[in-house]
């Protein structure tokens, strides 16, 4: 019964993660743990129900499962955190686990050294997986699952040196079948059962996190330029404000100029590539000028945060964004022949003042700059 729980778990897990993939299909890792909750079952099974019977394959058909199990499961736990493992390194102990527990039976019959090489071997890579998570496990569920991999990876070694004891090592097949009945396997399954469910039950809420993590920012981001849209700036505005309470925080907004006639010039498709071209503009003016958040606003219109600047800093960064626009050659063909400019209104956010305050005012100067011209700063202060 218990021997038996293991694989139908493991399962279980494996049909449950494969079908989250068919429906979120952005989280590849998902896959990847499918995958390895498959091979864990049938090394599981393999082993238990001697298929092949032939004693040392079904050692070597286990071994392999169960090392490609733990390779594949780490894989899938690191890339969810976008890490890699050490492919090499992942090479070289699974060669060795596998080509050692073969060595104790065909050269050496020796079934302590094979159990030894297996739980030893499947520990260390454990291990190294946990440790290399460890960096950036900072958040509460995947410090757990750190714990519970690192407790898992670590039982291994205190199991297996116990567990030995009480193995006789036989060619017999009946004693084989009743050995794994006592203690050495009731241990075993017990532990591998436990640990299982938990780890399983991690991922599972882990997965639930990311999912909710990915619809969050499905809706706080505007797709075609990748920026935030409006409803996550005002997110990340009040985080912002929050965080840096001791620093003025101010506003630039602005607004394509006679966006319409490059739609009605160069289509639809023209006008998408000019505001795509924008928004990668303005990421790279995120990245350089330190500021806080960009949006695009739907329409042509676009917001950017700034924290800790003085007036004539503000209208610096200002001034340089709407040279590069005007100074950008947008699109392919004809478009680049094109001068797109922009019309700009600044201010600086008053103590007190609701971030949807300051926004009606920087659109209020935004509108002020079209209707002297166009191509302009209007900012609060002059
Ligand atoms: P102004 O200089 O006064 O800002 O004139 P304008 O033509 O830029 O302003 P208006 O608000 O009259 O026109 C904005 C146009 O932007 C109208 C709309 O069809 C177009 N537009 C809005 N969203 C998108 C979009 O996602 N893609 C494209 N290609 N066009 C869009
Ligand atoms: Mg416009
Ligand atoms: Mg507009």
């Amino acid at each position: 019964m218990l021997a038996f729980s293991v694989p139908v778990i493991a399962f279980f897990f494996s049909v449950l993660f494969f079908g989250i993939w068919t429906r979120w299909k952005m989280l590849r890792y998902l896959l990847w743990l499918a995958s390895a909750f498959l091979l864990f079952g049938v090394a599981f099974l393999s082993q238990i129900l001697l298929i092949p019977r032939n004693l040392g394959i079904n050692s070597v058909v286990s071994t392999v499962f169960y090392t490609s199990a733990t390779l594949v499961f780490a894989e899938g736990v690191l890339r969810r955190l976008e890490l890699r493992s050490n492919r090499l390194f992942n090479f070289a102990v699974a060669l060795f686990i596998v080509a050692g527990s073969a060595y104790f039976y065909y050269g050496v019959l020796w079934l302590d050294g094979r159990v030894y090489v297996l739980n030893f071997g499947l520990a260390f890579l454990l291990l190294v997986t946990a440790l290399r998570m460890r960096k950036e496990a900072h958040r509460f569920l995947d410090r757990s699952l750190f714990w519970a991999l690192l407790l898992f990876a670590l039982q291994f070694f205190p199991r297996t040196v116990f567990s030995v004891e009480h193995l006789e090592d036989t060619q017999d097949i009946a004693i084989i079948r009743r050995m794994m009945e006592f203690r050495f396997s009731v241990w075993l399954n017990l532990s591998l059962l436990v640990f299982m469910v938990l780890i399983g039950l991690l991922l599972l809420t882990a997965i639930g996190a990311d999912i909710i993590a990915a619809l969050h920012q499905k809706a706080t981001t505007d797709s075609l330029t990748g920026l935030l849209n409006r409803r996550g700036f005002e997110e990340l505005a009040e985080r912002q404000t929050a965080k840096a309470k001791d620093q003025v925080q101010s506003l630039i907004l602005f607004d394509i100029d006679d966006f319409k006639s490059i739609n009605d010039l160069y289509g639809h498709h023209g006008g998408d590539a000019v505001l795509s071209q924008i928004g990668s503009l303005l990421r790279e003016f995120v990245h350089e000028a330190d500021a806080a958040s960009v949006a695009r606003f739907g329409g042509e219109e676009f917001a950017v945060l700034l924290s800790g600047l003085n007036q004539s800093q503000l209208y610096r960064a200002a001034e340089g964004l709407r040279e590069e626009i005007a100074s950008t050659e947008f699109g392919e063909g004809n478009l680049n022949e094109r001068t797109v400019t922009a019309s700009f209104g600044v201010v600086e956010i008053n103590a007190g003042e609701s971030l949807e305050q300051a926004l009606r005012r920087a659109d209020d100067l935004l509108y002020a700059a079209k209707r002297a011209g166009k191509n302009r700063i209007v900012a609060d202060w002059i």
